[in-house]
């Protein structure tokens, strides 16, 4: 009943709306890149070397998570190297890539890609205190009068 107790999981329980909804979905693949223009107008751009990163199949899953408790790592491919050839859509919820080193069986949600998004969004080198013009003074130098 009480709304807004852990925002982490949030997405999951949200219906169906614009914001997870896209209006306009590229795969570049000369560029590794996804593109998505959301229903409600935002727009989301992702490197699709990073979204293999974040695979969230139960193979990736369980080899981030072997690899947070284990400080060896093993790495199966060199990740500079594996590239998307191509992608699909998975009902109306989803995008799968297939990779260049076979795997396949990553399903990117769009609620899951959308709240990569806002997790990176925070990329302007403003200041938080930027709502607030004035206040605290920007340096030590008077106004000249
Ligand atoms: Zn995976």
């Amino acid at each position: 009943m009480a709304m807004g107790e852990r925002d982490d999981r949030s997405y999951f329980d949200k219906p169906h709306d614009d914001s997870v909804t896209p209006a306009d979905l590229k795969v570049k693949l000369s560029e590794q890149r996804l593109y998505i223009d959301w229903k409600d107008g935002a727009r989301s751009e992702f490197a699709l070397a990073e979204l293999r990163r974040v695979c969230p199949c139960a193979t990736c899953r369980t080899e981030r998570e072997s690899q947070g408790a284990n400080p060896l790592r093993i790495l199966r491919a060199d990740p500079t190297g594996v590239r998307v050839v191509s992608a699909q859509l998975v009902g109306t919820y989803a995008i799968q890539f297939q990779w260049s080193d076979g795997h396949n069986t990553g399903i990117f949600d769009f609620r899951f890609l959308r709240h990569l998004h806002q997790a990176a969004e925070p990329k302007g080198v403003e200041s938080r205190g930027q709502g607030a013009p004035g206040a605290g003074g920007a340096g030590g130098h008077p106004p000249t009068p």
